[in-house]
């Protein structure tokens, strides 16, 4: 339950934050009077755990644009509705599929939605990358609802901008009566141009992402086989062996030229550890070590005589001493103490001092793993070799295209409160008009029908939405 009481932590702090801002904003407001006339006069509401703020000035140019390529704009929201309806049996199915994942547990099938928790399944840099992705795709989901309303020749009030406790968001508004002039399936387009948004800059994420290396080419040099370090781990014991650029070789003689062929070079030392020759001190220290539940095991490694090592095949149980080792030694599989040894090739990129060198690293899978990043980009210009800007974009887009597409699939489905409730509730009345009812009001039958399956959404949403939780916190 670990997970849960660093959730819990964060969830304190983070209230503690929102008190002090809330009562510095008050201090201030009584030491400086005239705060509060900006403060009405951007319409900016502030209360404990949120903050928002209502703009006009966007309604103008957001009209503008809407206005300037309104035939596009009919066809493109045209296509969004049919896509948008598309989506909403794929989004019911989804949940269907992942509740019965949850519940059945089938072996290798992970549940399809996960919950998004800070400090539990997204920590440190992390964060920013999920408040962006949020706020941008909550934004160009808004914008949908704008510009297509606006493209019908109505209006909306305006756009307001928010943060409740954590989470930023952003919503249109637009006059009831506005709305209720419209068409039935001009309406139909509104409620579903949010839900299409998302799709769109889900497809447009995925296609920015795939063409990284032309977009960065200006300032990166990509070669699909050669990996090159871009991150080094302040923690790590690698961080001064490295310098940023270095190109990665080869590591126990698997050369790899991307990530994932990285991740099944230390896969295959995992899967097959190697022994090598300790003479007795060595062995007599990690003894010691194991014994005594230390964290200290590499001080028995003699750094310099680590690329010396003999390797050798031992037993199953992780020893032998079949005479393949010098006398005075014996044959040692790392991996008894949960290490290994790993020689890394790499060259360094500095073309003062250009050339191979190998590198030795004892230590966990994980340690190694933790002590750099990889990828297949090299800066062009040294000074720039430190920002590691395809890192973070492509962080940014694995963060931006499962939100946003989160967000298309939650507001589809029929949700109280949520695009979803409302396209159900134009789709049915379209279905009353076609059956000759007016307009304006559903039967009983159609209403009872409204209920059954908004309530029906809402049992199978809380279900999957408390087993994920609980499954996610009783690891
Ligand atoms: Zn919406």
């Amino acid at each position: 339950m670990g997970g849960l009481f660093d959730f819990i932590r964060i969830l304190i702090n983070i209230s503690l934050l929102w008190v002090g801002f809330f009562f510095l904003v008050k201090l201030l407001i009584l030491i400086f009077p005239r705060l509060l006339e900006y403060i009405n006069r951007y319409q900016i509401i502030i209360s404990l755990f949120q903050i928002s703020i209502r703009t006009t000035k966007l309604n103008g140019p957001i009209q503008r644009l809407s206005i300037k390529f309104q035939r596009l704009w009919q066809y493109w929201f045209n296509v969004g509705m049919v896509v948008s309806l598309l989506t909403l049996p794929i989004s019911i199915g989804l949940f269907v599929y992942n509740l019965g994942i949850l519940v059945v547990k089938p072996q290798n099938i992970e549940p399809i939605i996960n919950p998004i928790v800070p400090g539990v399944n997204v920590q440190g840099q992390d964060s920013w990358y999920l408040f962006i992705s949020l706020l941008i795709s909550m934004f160009y989901h808004e914008l949908g609802h704008a510009l297509c309303i606006y493209s019908f020749n109505s209006r909306i009030n305006d756009i307001g901008f928010f943060m409740t406790f954590i989470i930023p968001g952003a919503h249109v508004d637009i006059h009831r009566d506005v709305l209720y002039r419209l068409d039935l399936w001009d309406r139909l387009k509104v409620f579903c141009a949010g839900v299409w948004h998302n799709l769109a800059l889900c497809i447009m994420a995925l296609l920015l992402m795939n063409a990284n290396f032309i977009i960065l080419s200006p300032l990166y040099h990509f070669s699909s086989d050669k990996l090159y370090i871009t991150h080094i781990s302040d923690h790590s014991i690698l961080q001064k062996s490295f310098n940023i650029g270095d190109q990665i070789v080869s590591i126990n003689q698997c050369t790899p030229t991307n990530i994932q062929q990285y991740i099944e070079c230390i896969e295959s030392e995992i899967k097959n550890p190697k022994s090598y020759c300790l003479s007795e001190s060595n062995i007599q220290c990690l003894n010691d070590q194991i014994i005594n539940d230390s964290p200290h095991m590499r001080q028995c490694f003699d750094y310099n005589e680590l690329l010396k090592y003999q390797q050798c095949t031992s037993s199953q149980n992780g020893t032998s001493s079949n005479g393949q080792c010098a006398s005075g030694s014996r044959c040692i599989q790392f991996a008894k103490f949960n290490y290994h040894l790993f020689i890394i090739n790499a060259t360094e990129q500095n073309p003062s001092k250009y050339g191979t060198e190998l590198i030795p690293f004892v230590g966990t899978a994980q340690e190694l793993w933790d002590s750099f990043t990889l990828n297949n980009y090299k800066a062009r210009l040294t000074w720039m070799s430190h920002w590691d800007i395809p890192r973070h974009l492509q962080s940014f887009y694995q963060y931006l295209i499962p939100i946003s597409l989160g967000l298309a699939v939650f507001n589809v489905v029929s949700i109280y409160a949520l695009d979803g409730e409302y396209i159900l509730e134009t789709l049915l009345y379209i279905f009353a008009s076609k059956q000759g009812g007016k307009q304006s009001q559903f039967t009983p039958k159609i209403t009872r029908i409204q209920k059954i399956i908004l309530n029906t959404t809402l049992v199978l949403l809380l279900l999957n939405i408390l087993i994920s939780y609980y499954q996610l916190f009783a690891k």
